[in-house]
């Protein structure tokens, strides 16, 4: 290379011939051939079978947002739909720190151990849409369960809104059943709206709570409380444990102020640690107890059905939400009516009607 600085206008300045820089890529690297997609049958089938290798590669198509994908994996869930719902769900919900993964560790080893079968963990993170990647539900958090022949651990799915992260769990849910996962948990963090999501795809929705100072109720929301079927105080262990036994009395004491659930099942409010695995034992007697009780009362049959209604409205919104924000015509005017709203010179309702008759005007057209 000719160098300028070397030309005889610039004088006392040479630059050396630098020497040829080995190339960035490694010359030896041969690209995979991608792989390929298996076909409807071939998933179903390895399902069927419990290879949860190609499980985890129907949880992807689930999880993916290519048309193509989609197209797919709906076809693999509705033809594993008749070999699913013969499992537990259980949500654990508690706020970050409240121990879950300590405790869904310990947990799951537990029932493994206890009742046999097979479990599957899985999460819904409405934060890892923000953060891309979710940290729930992540196998290097349960240290054993991970490692464990029967357990098949999945982190939460990261792209889009709440209901379509939920929705995906709620798939995902169908396939680990279809290849014979009979305990299911579905992980969350406790605060707020992913709460309700849970609660409509579980059988028991188990709270995790710690004690501590003294007026934990306050912190709380009233609605998560009363979706729990059993709240559960870890950390009662140490210094703790006097602290967690108050704890637990409050939350006694505020459940009876609640109504009485549909299911006709008191929450059981227990104390337990999860690291030091104490208590373990009577939290899942509680949880079997339930599932004999409302086994047995109709209650079980009816909540699952309820689900299957409130999923359906649940994919129909989603859907519905979907074409109107892809449709390029309301992409289009969005930006601008939303200045006009901010600056007054348009209501909201005026601005939403605006878009609405454009998204079905142009639906209309196309007919
Ligand atoms: P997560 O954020 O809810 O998943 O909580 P982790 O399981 O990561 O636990 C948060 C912290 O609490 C960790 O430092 C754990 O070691 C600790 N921890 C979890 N369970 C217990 C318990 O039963 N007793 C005590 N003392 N500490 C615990």
């Amino acid at each position: 290379m000719q160098h300028p600085e070397n030309d005889k206008a610039y004088k006392g300045l040479t630059v050396n011939e630098g020497i040829e820089q080995p190339s960035g890529v490694n010359p030896y690297f041969r690209r995979k051939a991608r792989k390929r997609l298996l076909s409807v049958g071939e998933y179903v089938e390895g399902i069927l079978k419990g290879d949860t290798t190609v499980l985890s590669q129907a949880v992807t198509l689930v999880e993916s947002v290519r048309p193509e994908h989609q197209a797919v994996a709906q076809e693999v869930i509705e033809k594993c739909l008749p070999h699913s719902g013969k499992s537990i769900r259980v949500g654990i919900s508690g706020v970050p720190g409240a121990g879950k993964s300590t405790s869904i560790d310990v947990f799951g080893l537990h029932v493994l151990e206890q009742y046999g079968g097979k479990l599957a963990v899985l999460a819904i993170d409405p934060s890892s849409e923000r953060s891309k990647g979710s940290i729930l539900g992540d196998k290097t958090r349960m240290e054993k369960l991970s490692v464990h022949p029967k357990s098949f651990i999945r982190p939460s799915p990261s792209a889009g809104s709440l209901g379509g992260v939920a929705r995906k769990t709620r798939e995902t849910i169908i396939l680990c059943e279809a290849a014979g996962f009979d305990k299911i948990f579905v992980e969350t963090v406790g605060v707020g709206q992913s709460e309700t999501a849970v609660h409509s795809m579980v059988d028991f929705f188990l709270l995790i709570q710690l004690a501590g100072t003294g007026d934990e109720l306050q912190g709380i929301k009233r609605g998560i409380m009363e979706m729990a079927d059993g709240i559960v105080i870890n950390k009662a262990d140490g210094d703790n444990v006097d602290k967690a036994r108050l704890a637990a009395a409050q939350f006694r004491n505020a459940l009876h102020l609640f109504p009485k659930p549909e299911s006709g099942w008191t929450p059981e409010v227990l104390t337990y640690s999860g690291f030091y695995n104490l208590g373990v034992k009577e939290i899942w007697d509680m949880v079997y107890r339930y599932v004999a009780f409302v086994k047995r009362n109709g209650y079980f049959e009816h909540r699952r059905n309820e689900q299957s209604k409130y999923w359906m409205y649940e994919t129909i919104n989603e859907h519905l939400r979907d074409s109107f924000y892809h449709n390029p015509l309301v992409a289009s005017m969005l930006p601008g009516k939303e200045q006009q709203v901010l600056h007054g010179s348009l209501t909201s309702f005026v601005a939403a009607r605006d878009l609405l008759d454009a998204y079905f005007r142009q639906l209309r057209e196309k007919q």
